[in-house]
């Protein structure tokens, strides 16, 4: 036998977590640190950084580890400290008037589903936008005192840490998440082990752990596969935000949706209304058809029930933002479904398909939850009509403008976004109901009567903070990465909390035009150099790892910022995350956003500026179209004029330097006597009292509900009581209806509109008789007019309902009156269509006739 060169096993470690004990006066701070709500309240954070400042610098604002690492002598001096003791008893006497408010349960409760959940820069479980916008609705649904919890993950990586390397070139650092040292909480079950979700893929389960993030009242649920009950094939399912092939992102997708529903139901939480915030969670409608099928519903019940409980919201503007999966793929995973549910496969592939018999179609994930959700919104009013027209395919025999697809603008939560200086002031200037009555204009009209020298004086201040934190948070990165330590040590005094700051930061996707403003280097040269109106540039965000172009963007300004003429003017910070981003959006003084129209569903990082005085310069997109005031920032035109994004580019970016030349740069140093513009200040408050009161995430809250939640959950309890009877009637009369809408014939047509067309003023009777082969006053008629736009699209001018003026037999007779108001060249067709009153709209039962 030959002997081997060595023979080791693998050390048999386990994971020990050694917490460090806390004296009995300081215990309340471990409950305190082990709910988010430090993230949106000042007094929390000024205590921790009491605690031990720069202790709290180094764990990066994490107060749990925070707590875990404070020395013991640091404690014992807290305990003696008098005042400092008598802030934690505050502070915690604080948050527990806050979390002893009884819950309303006046409002439907809900789940939302969410890939991630951007709470604070100590959780990595967010990327970008979408996440931000999850995390806010949590907070906001606590501060509202709501019934709701999330769904989402606890990512072992998490989205990556972004640097750069010497030459501009973006580099992705994946850091483990130490989940002990996070402020979390272990799930457990009923005899105090960690809670195990099973969630079956193909013959076999994935096991998940869940983790609790208490976002003030309000719990997150977070599930986590990387652990030891798992193959190393299935523990990376939660390791990374939008990481792994399309496979892993299916095996997510299940996991999210159809786990998440199995971990509400192992925890006992049933809610009125289901969210998928993006269509990643929408198999939680799948998990849903399978449990009232178990219960012994029929399929078509079934969906009843789950329809009228759920909504999706879609971000995406473009359909190659959606996610798509191949037949096999799904089929993989999905195969064992359609029995479960009693359809064949291919009625269940088919609800992911525009066209359902289209075999080559690929399974969309968005078709599926605008199938199996009653209600589907985008979230700014311009992309609700964006997504009419993206959908519109699902719902042929309408029209984009006519289908339900409804809209609710993004907002952002103000006390996370506000800065403290901000908070204060508003707290002395307006009234007392301000925070439960945010959305209300008059409140924040009282900006006007707050000095101009006090919103100068909390306008420099925090230029100067976000000057103080670049110049501390960078100082050590870019010695190390950037070579040339004298060069770096210049840049860094160049920054100047005095100069025109304006702020670019967002991920670099190549349609928010990054580059824009450096289309004429030239000119952009004179605009910062000019010595009496210094003007600096910040630019920070993160490309998605396979998105090459966005990393190329980030290197060509890289590559520009470090030109002699630009170093210092042009400056790009690198990992864009939440912490920084509070900064900038209080720091700079315009927010500019330049993305090619209508790519940007919303945006929320102009919004955050609103509220921290800082002025908006925007392409008129998303939430900036409909938020743009006159004397309140700047607006690029949404009119299109070139076909040509080139030439469209170098337009918008012509009137980016003549906005700045003319009316920006002259209007913000016209200081006069003052050591301000009295002109930028009006600005800053017609901005603070006319735009903000609009986008806080209350008012979208409210919107949600308002729009949504109510009208949803009204008609589901409706569906759902005496034993599902009235889903059951519903499907039972879609069934029928659906069986002889083949055979519904019309019997006879008379019409008194001469074959040479209308007239203007005149009114004309249209009669049909439709046999309606036994069903009973189950279809109704329209006339509908259609004008042809000058980009030769078709649109809806008119309707004109028909009214059944007699019945003989089977035989419904159907009148309508038309009057023609307008000249013109239309069409006009006749539409039938099921009508019942227990249907939500037209498009939830999507059978259409056009008649001869
Ligand atoms: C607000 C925010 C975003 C979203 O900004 P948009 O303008 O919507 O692109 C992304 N990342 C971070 C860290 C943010 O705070």
């Amino acid at each position: 036998m030959k002997i081997k060169a060595d023979h080791v096993n693998a050390p048999q470690w386990k994971e020990v977590t050694v917490k460090s004990k806390l004296p009995e006066q300081l215990k309340c701070l471990d409950e305190l640190a082990h709910n988010m709500w430090w993230a949106w309240n000042y007094e929390a954070r000024d205590l921790w950084r009491s605690l031990d400042e720069e202790l709290y610098e180094e764990v990066g604002h994490n107060p749990v580890l925070l707590l875990e690492q404070l020395s013991y002598e640091r404690k014992e001096e807290i305990v003696k400290d008098k005042a400092l003791m008598k802030r934690v008893k505050d502070v915690y006497a604080l948050f527990h008037k806050y979390m002893n408010v009884k819950p309303d349960s006046k409002r439907p409760s809900v789940a939302y589903f969410c890939m991630e959940f951007g709470i604070n820069q100590v959780l990595k479980i967010y990327s970008g936008g979408l996440g931000m916008l999850a995390g806010d609705y949590m907070k906001e649904a606590s501060d509202s005192n709501v019934n709701m919890c999330g769904v989402g993950f606890l990512y072992r990586y998490g989205y990556f840490k972004q640097s750069l390397s010497m030459d501009g070139q973006q580099i992705a650092n994946y850091d483990a998440q130490n989940f002990n040292s996070l402020p979390i909480v272990r799930q457990l079950d009923e005899n105090g082990e960690p809670l195990v979700i099973d969630v079956p893929y193909m013959n076999y389960n994935v096991h998940a752990y869940v983790w609790r993030v208490n976002v003030g009242r309000v719990p997150l649920y977070l599930l986590d596969t990387d652990n030891e009950l798992n193959s190393e094939f299935d523990r990376p399912i939660t390791h990374s935000l939008y990481g792994g092939d399309w496979e892993n992102r299916l095996k997510q997708e299940i996991l999210l949706g159809m786990g998440g529903i199995l971990l509400l139901k192992k925890l006992g939480i049933k809610k009125d209304i289901y969210h998928c915030n993006e269509g990643h969670a929408a198999l939680c409608n799948l998990q849903r058809l399978c449990d009232y099928v178990k219960e012994g519903l029929t399929f078509n019940q079934a969906m009843e029930l789950v329809r009228a409980s759920s909504l999706y919201t879609v971000h995406t503007p473009v359909p190659a933002g959606h996610d798509y999966f191949d037949e096999a793929l799904f089929g993989k995973y999905m195969g064992g479904y359609p029995q479960q549910l009693g359809i064949t496969w291919d009625e269940f592939i088919g609800m992911g398909r525009n066209n359902p018999d289209d075999h080559s179609e690929r399974f969309c994930m968005s078709v599926f939850a605008c199938n199996t959700c009653q209600e589907v919104n985008g979230v700014s009013k311009l992309h609700g009509w964006v997504s009419q027209k993206m959908f519109n395919n699902i719902w042929n025999g309408y029209y984009p403008e006519e289908n339900h697809v409804g809209y609710v603008t993004n907002g952002v939560h103000f006390p996370t976004w506000a800065a403290t200086e901000w908070r204060k002031l508003y707290a002395q200037y307006f009234d007392e109901t301000f925070m439960s009555d945010q959305s209300n204009e008059k409140i924040w009209q009282n900006i006007y009567n707050v000095p101009d020298d006090v919103i100068w004086d909390t306008r420099m201040a925090l230029k100067k903070k976000l000057t103080d934190y670049i110049r501390s948070k960078f100082r050590e990165t870019w010695l190390k990465n950037q070579g040339d330590p004298s060069r770096v040590v210049s840049l860094l005094e160049k920054i100047n909390p005095n100069a025109l700051m304006i702020g670019f930061c967002r991920r670099f996707a190549t349609y928010k035009r990054a580059h824009l403003l450096f289309t004429d280097l030239d000119r952009l040269s004179k605009i910062v150099n000019d010595p009496e109106h210094p003007v600096q540039f910040l630019f920070s965000g993160k490309a998605h790892p396979a998105d090459g172009a966005g990393q190329g963007l980030i290197k060509k300004i890289y590559e520009i910022s470090q030109r002699p003429e630009f170093l210092g003017k042009i400056i790009f910070l690198e990992d864009y995350d939440m912490r920084l981003a509070r900064r900038l959006v209080s720091g700079v003084d315009i927010w500019m956003n330049t993305p090619t129209r209508p790519l940007e569903a919303s945006g929320t990082s102009g919004e955050k500026a609103e509220m921290n005085g800082v002025v908006n310069l925007s392409v008129l997109d998303g939430w900036w179209l409909e938020g743009y005031r006159e004397g309140a920032g700047w607006a690029l035109t949404e009119k299109r004029t070139y076909k040509n994004q080139g030439y469209q580019d170098q337009l918008d970016a012509a009137t980016i330097y003549g906005l700045l030349e003319n009316e920006i740069i002259p209007l913000y140093y016209n200081k006069g006597e003052k050591n301000y513009s009295e002109g930028w200040i009006k600005v800053i408050k017609n901005s603070i009292a006319q735009i903000a009161p609009h986008y806080t995430m209350k008012r979208q809250l409210d919107d949600y509900y308002d729009k949504f939640y109510c009208k949803e959950a009204e008609r589901f309890h409706k569906l759902e009581s005496n034993n599902y009877s009235l889903a059951k009637e519903i499907a039972q009369w879609k069934e029928t209806v659906a069986e002889r809408w083949d055979s519904i014939n019309v019997v006879s047509k008379e019409t008194d509109i001469p074959s040479t067309g209308m007239v203007t003023g005149e009114t004309y009777k249209v009669r049909y008789v439709i046999d309606e082969q036994g069903l009973n006053d189950a279809v109704g008629l329209e006339v509908v007019v259609v004008k042809t736009n000058k980009n030769g699209e078709e649109y809806v001018v008119n309707k004109h309902p028909f009214n059944i003026i007699g019945k003989d037999g089977n035989n419904y007779i159907f009148e309508a009156t038309i009057e023609a108001d307008e000249a013109g060249s239309f069409k006009t067709g006749v539409r039938m269509y099921p009508k019942n009153e227990n249907l939500p709209h037209r498009q939830d039962f999507c059978y259409v006739k056009w008649l001869g």
